[in-house]
């Protein structure tokens, strides 16, 4: 799932200092499992916001509403006849959402209150691991299900860098060197002979916004960067 955490206060409260009258829109997927930006995490900063403004006597005035996904228009309609009366957006969804919600009310300011952090796996309850970039081309079947762009820390494809220290990474005695997970779960699978397959450079298609056409929809490709999956 996608992880977001709240921007500091103080940021925040930057942000909207232009502003007396807000809408705060929250989204109820990811970023309402991870307590970032879902109906209550709007509650709450919408209570901080009225606190901190009524203290330095400057007018706020706030609205709330939380959508299932802002990262969607369908669910973003209902919002439609609410935005006009606010000067302004306040979105608390992952970095799509904020853009979605932006693209539909262009006339509005939208300002974001969250940080967006990236996909991340639940290790425990609220301790999310980052495991997946988007690279656009997935390599885990040849680095045994182990993301070397995501775990190691110079995003290395083709082996380590040599500074391996133990079974450690050279930039964080805490953290595994990716490539040493990726050469002892190859070795454990008897499979070796993969980590030999090279993995030309990513061409981080990613610096350009991808589109996906999911052809079991039925949709036709719209335009020629649209790629099927
Ligand atoms: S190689 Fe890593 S960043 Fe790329 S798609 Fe696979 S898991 Fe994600
Ligand atoms: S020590 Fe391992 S994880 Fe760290 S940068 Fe080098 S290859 Fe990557």
């Amino acid at each position: 799932m996608i992880v977001a955490q709240r921007k500091p206060f103080p940021e925040i409260l930057s942000t909207i200092r232009d502003y007396e009258k807000i809408l705060t829109v929250g989204c109820g997927t990811c970023v309402a499992v991870c307590l970032a930006g879902g109906a209550q995490e709007v509650s709450t900063l919408n209570w901080e916001l009225s606190a901190a403004r009524s203290l330095r006597d400057q007018p706020l005035e706030l609205g709330e509403a939380t959508v299932t996904r802002q990262c969607d228009h369908e669910f973003l309609a209902e919002l439609d006849s609410l935005v006009q009366g606010y000067q302004a957006l306040l979105s608390m969804a992952c970095g799509v959402g904020i853009q979605f919600l932006a693209e539909r009310y262009p006339d509005k300011p939208v300002l974001p209150a969250v940080d967006t952090s990236g996909m991340s796996g639940n290790r425990d309850v609220g301790w999310y691991e980052e495991r997946c970039r988007g690279c656009g081309r997935c390599v885990l079947a040849s680095t045994a299900g182990v993301c070397p762009i995501t775990m190691c820390a110079k995003g290395l494809l083709n082996g380590p860098c040599g500074g391996t220290s133990g079974q450690y990474c050279e930039t964080n005695p805490d953290q595994p060197c990716a490539w040493h997970t990726i050469y002892h779960r190859l070795a454990g699978q008897g499979r070796l002979k993969d980590i030999l397959e090279y993995q030309p450079p990513q061409e981080w298609r990613n610096q350009v916004p991808r589109t996906i056409v999911q052809p079991g929809y039925g949709h036709e490709l719209e335009n020629e960067g649209a790629e099927t999956a």
